[in-house]
């Protein structure tokens, strides 16, 4: 063991050592070469670390003598003599991980004090008060971290010893008190059967090998755990000499950051205490004051410390959270790190800092997260609040929302509209209560997964939603939400954080989001980066919008059944839906195009030129009528009133029957997507007669325009030959009848795996694809989404069937097996195809990683994701 180097000098270290030197010691190491005013010490390695737990006694004897032989190095650097009878030199033993980990040994400070030292240390600073406070502080730290004491019997001796005196602070403690103090200190380690070594060399011996054990300690081991740490790391010691903040009021000790970590402003944020030493500005003893106040103090060293922490900054090219003490006026650097941040700081500061020429853009991107931008996008509760949690559900829709508990979606709407926050509570949601989404501040569920409808559509509207909050029992003829033995009736308050599925009883405070000039400078300079683009999901014009402010290129998917979905359109599509012959079928269609084309109008306004896809109808018919239960029971009523033969009544009846004879057992797999536009041609006919017409006036008007038509659950070459050809058709008489020529493409979506491997025969007639993963992922795994969540999914996941929910987190391997087959023969086809995803899997980062891989020109996903989705988009290149 002997011929390893177990101790580094600073001299032999520097900032890139962190594996080996631990983040503290490397840092340390880094300051001492570049010249800053940082202590003399040296360095125990992380390898020691390891070595001791393979051989506890042997490593410390072989590091002795390397130790001994850095402590030598100390002295003659102080001209200090550790355990010295006069001038003593202190020191502080210091653990620091590779990564930053809380729940590992504390510092001890003042190590090499005892009762001979003491009076030498007095004498030497010719201040006897400050020598026993240094001891009393020494034996308080060593007994809890070494001798692991009860920290509190000390604390309470503390105590006891000021209100003797009659003084509030540490620092007002008489010499006489201070001694007494340590007297008692001695004792007390006594009295529990422990022994506190007299010998500096055997303190320092016994520090050393604490700081080893407490790698393994369980509160160390089990953060590891939760922060997925490596359990191989180690962590380093660093010896440090120490210097004085305690020595009087020339003396002081504080932590500051170069920028201020909440807001990322530009200016030094901090604070500091006078006559103090480092632990006492976190330990809350006193209230340390803001670092502006030190100018008045110390304008020297307020000065130092203004030019020593920008050297630092630019020197890590990052924000430094720093540590130092002041010993009689003169400034010591005893640490610095990259400093931890909120997510509006860390983009205000990675754009101030490229705009200071200190990063590059890439550099930039790199120092922000999607989690940073998905919570800038959302309002938020503050992660350190004190909060009084109701129940836990699936963190479904991200951010926070505050409102009055209704359990109705007219409810919601109603209340909604007089502006006030409601939160909707309901078992599950379904079409039936999109008003009342709308209208609600959040949603609630006690069923339902991270798929359910309430989840899809909150995320889809950037609204909070907790599903699946199966704590919770809602009696909704009642009222009320039953948690155990509570009850929540309506109009109570509720506090939802659909970012971590809490909802917490009453109102708390949100951060509210900021989509700020910066966050905007960031997401272009993603932008100049990323190789895809990003595109938006959206059926209205006001989605369109929201998505062109967000940043979109494009709509991706723009569902037209949703415009027919509307209270004043669904009669009109009823009747189009329950036509018994074709003439019918166009009458009520010729009233349907009217609406769709002024939907197409503004939201190829709003688009200003991008490219918009729309899907023609995809649901099976059925999908617009009510249910035949519910129709049933409409005519009963009619009929108890005597007016079963009303026309009203005869309508019902009508659409009960069309119901009946469209039911379909497997409605997913059923008579819907492009196969209702093969056999009833009239429908799509007046869809891309809507999207023409509309285009057409646009560019009549100078207003440019690219719609992309796309056909729904293509299967066959066949399909899409005859689909093509329709719109072909439609678009040469538009052009011939109005002299305009509107530039489109006409693609289909891949949701099929047959689609998927015939991809290069779909290519001859497509022109662009679009990958719907989530109906592909359905059909690659066999899996009806609505019932897979609810019943098996989370469990399939906790069990590791599978590693991830493939409706969240792409499938690389067969799903995205079946992209690649699709892109390649696409491409083998038509090398010019435009290729995207539209499915939900367009937001997440992982899944839009891949799909940089693959090549794709675009993702799209909800407007509200887009930001998110740009930063991936970039990230996936760096
Ligand atoms: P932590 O990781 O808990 O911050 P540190 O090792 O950084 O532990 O030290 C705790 C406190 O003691 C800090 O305020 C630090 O600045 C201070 N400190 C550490 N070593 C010395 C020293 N040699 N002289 C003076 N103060 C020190
Ligand atoms: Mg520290
Ligand atoms: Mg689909």
């Amino acid at each position: 063991m002997s011929v390893v180097q177990w101790v580094y000098e600073y001299e032999q270290g520097n900032a890139s050592m962190k594996s080996l030197l631990g983040g503290k010691g490397a840092n340390l190491a880094q300051m001492w070469n570049i010249g800053l005013p940082v202590p003399p010490g040296f360095i125990l390695t992380t390898e020691a670390c390891k070595a001791y737990w393979e051989d506890r006694a042997g490593l410390l004897d072989a590091v002795w003598p390397q130790v001994r032989q850095s402590m030598k190095r100390m002295e003659s650097a102080t001209g200090k003599t550790f355990g010295g009878k006069e001038n003593p030199l202190l020191v502080s033993v210091r653990s620091g991980a590779p990564v930053s980990m809380p729940g590992m040994m504390d510092t001890i400070l003042n190590l090499g004090l005892n009762g001979d030292t003491v009076e030498a240390l007095a004498a030497a600073s010719g201040d006897e008060r400050f020598a026993l406070d240094s001891y009393r502080r020494f034996i308080q730290m060593y007994s809890d971290v070494v001798l692991e004491l009860e920290h509190g019997d000390f604390e309470f001796c503390l105590a006891q010893a000021k209100k003797e005196q009659g003084c509030r602070h540490d620092h007002e403690l008489s010499p006489e008190m201070l001694r007494k103090l340590v007297g008692q200190y001695l004792q007390m380690v006594q009295s529990k059967g422990k022994v506190f070594p007299e010998d500096p060399w055997e303190q320092l011996r016994l520090a050393i090998e604490a700081v080893f054990r407490s790698w393994n300690t369980p509160r160390a081991v089990t953060y590891r755990q939760i922060q997925r740490i490596p359990d191989d790391l180690g962590t380093a010691v660093s010896v440090v000499s120490m210097v004085y903040g305690n020595l009087g009021n020339d003396c002081g000790t504080g932590v500051c950051f170069t920028r201020n970590p909440a807001t990322g402003e530009r200016e030094l944020f901090g604070e500091f205490l006078l006559n103090a030493q480092g632990e006492d500005v976190v330990a809350g003893i006193r209230t340390p004051r803001p670092i502006q106040e030190l100018k008045a103090d110390m304008p020297e060293v307020h000065g130092e410390l203004l030019r020593l922490t920008s050297l630092l900054e630019q020197h890590y090219k990052d924000m430094q959270d720093i540590e130092f003490t002041v010993e009689r006026g003169k400034l010591y650097l005893l640490q610095t790190r990259n400093g931890k941040r909120t997510a509006k700081a860390a983009v205000r500061v990675a754009v101030d800092m490229v705009r200071e020429n200190l990063i590059p853009k890439d550099e930039a991107v790199r120092r922000v997260t999607p989690e940073n931008v998905e919570q800038l996008l959302h309002p938020q509760l503050d992660p350190n609040l004190p909060m009084n949690v109701l129940a836990r559900g699936l963190p479904a829709s991200p951010g926070a929302a505050v409102g009055k508990v209704v359990f109705q979606a007219d409810e919601a709407e109603k209340l909604g509209r007089s502006g006030e926050a409601v939160i909707l509570v309901r078992p599950e949601t379904t079409p039936d209560d999109i008003h009342g989404l709308f209208a609600a501040q959040g949603v609630l569920t006690s069923h339902g997964g991270m798929t359910s409808h309430a989840a899809v559509v909150a995320r889809g509207l950037g609204k909070p939603c907790v599903s699946g909050c199966e704590a919770l029992d809602i009696d909704l003829q009642r009222e009320t939400i039953r948690v155990g033995d509570r009850i929540i009736r309506k109009h109570e308050i509720l506090t939802l954080d659909g970012s971590r599925g809490l909802v917490v009883l009453g109102s708390l405070p949100l951060i509210q989001p900021s989509f700020t000039d910066d966050f905007r400078e960031l997401l272009s300079f993603a932008d100049e980066i990323a190789a895809l683009e990003v595109w938006a999901n959206g059926d209205t014009p006001e989605d369109a919008k929201r998505a062109r402010e967000f940043g979109a290129r494009g709509i991706g998917l723009c569902r037209t059944e949703h415009m027919f979905m509307q209270a004043e359109r669904l009669p009109v599509m009823q009747e189009m839906v329950a036509a018994t012959d074709r003439e019918e079928r166009v009458a009520a269609l010729n009233r349907l195009k009217v609406m769709q084309k002024d939907d197409f109008l503004g939201i190829f306004e709003a688009m200003q030129g991008f490219p918009v896809t729309v899907r023609l109808l995809d649901p099976p018919l059925h999908e617009f009528l009510p249910k035949v239960p519910e129709l049933q029971g409409r005519i009963a009523e009619l009929e108890k009133k005597g007016q079963g033969d009303a026309p009203e009544a005869e309508h019902l009846r009508r659409l009960a029957r069309k119901a009946e004879s469209l039911r379909e057992s497997n409605p997913m797999l059923g008579f819907r997507g492009c196969r209702l536009g093969i056999i009833y041609p009239e429908i799509y006919e007046m869809q891309v007669e809507a999207i023409f017409e509309a285009a057409g006036e646009l560019v009549a008007r100078g207003v440019s325009v690219h719609p992309d038509i796309m056909m729904p659950l293509v299967g066959t070459l066949e399909e899409m030959k005859r689909l093509r050809a329709m719109v072909g058709e439609i678009a040469e008489r538009e052009e011939k009848r109005t002299g305009v020529r509107v530039p489109y493409l006409v693609g289909t979506m891949i949701e099929l795996p047959r689609a998927a491997l015939v991809a290069g025969q779909l290519a001859q007639e497509a022109e662009f694809f679009s990958f719907g993963t989530n109906d592909l992922t359905q059909t690659t795994f066999g899996y009806s989404r609505d019932d897979a969540e609810g019943k098996f999914l989370a469990e399939y996941v906790r069990l590791h069937v599978l590693p991830e929910n493939p409706f969240h987190v792409l499938d690389r391997d067969g799903v995205g097996r079946l992209l690649e087959i699709a892109v390649q023969d696409g491409r083998g086809t038509r090398p010019a195809i435009q290729i995207g995803i539209c499915g939900e899997h367009g937001g997440n980062p992982s899944s839009i990683a891949f799909c940089h891989k693959l090549g794709l020109k675009y993702v799209s996903c909800s407007p509200f994701r887009v930001p998110v989705a740009r930063l991936s988009a970039a990230l996936s290149v760096l």
